[in-house]
C-alpha cells in the first residue's frame, strides 16, 4: 500500500497510458533513467512480456513507477509522463 499520490495515479493508468509514459523515460529522459531503469524499461516495452526478476521488481517499484505519472500544466490532475495537458485542459485550451 502507498501514499504516494504519483505512484497511486501510476496504478490507475490504463496500459496504453503506462506504455506511454515508460517510452517517455526510455527516450526522452534519459538522463535521468541509469542503465538498471533502462534495462527494466526495455524489458516492460518488449512484446514478450516476460516476468520481471526480483530485482527488477524493486528497480520498477523504487524508481520507475514514481516517475510514471506527471501533473496536468494546468491543473492538478495527474497524466502520464511526456503528456502536458489531462483531456480536460486539451479540451479547453487547445
Ligand atoms: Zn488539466
Amino acid at each position: 500500500m502507498t501514499t504516494d499520490p504519483f505512484v497511486q495515479a501510476a496504478r490507475n493508468f490504463v496500459d496504453s497510458q503506462r506504455v506511454q509514459a515508460m517510452e517517455e523515460l526510455l527516450q526522452y529522459e534519459s538522463d535521468m533513467v541509469d542503465d538498471r531503469c533502462a534495462g527494466v524499461l526495455r524489458q516492460l516495452l518488449h512484446p514478450d512480456q516476460k516476468p520481471l526478476t526480483p530485482n527488477q521488481q524493486y528497480i520498477y517499484d523504487a524508481l520507475i513507477e514514481p516517475r510514471l505519472a506527471e501533473k496536468c500544466s494546468n491543473c492538478t490532475t495527474f497524466v502520464p509522463a511526456g503528456v502536458d495537458n489531462c483531456q480536460n485542459c486539451d479540451i479547453r485550451y487547445g
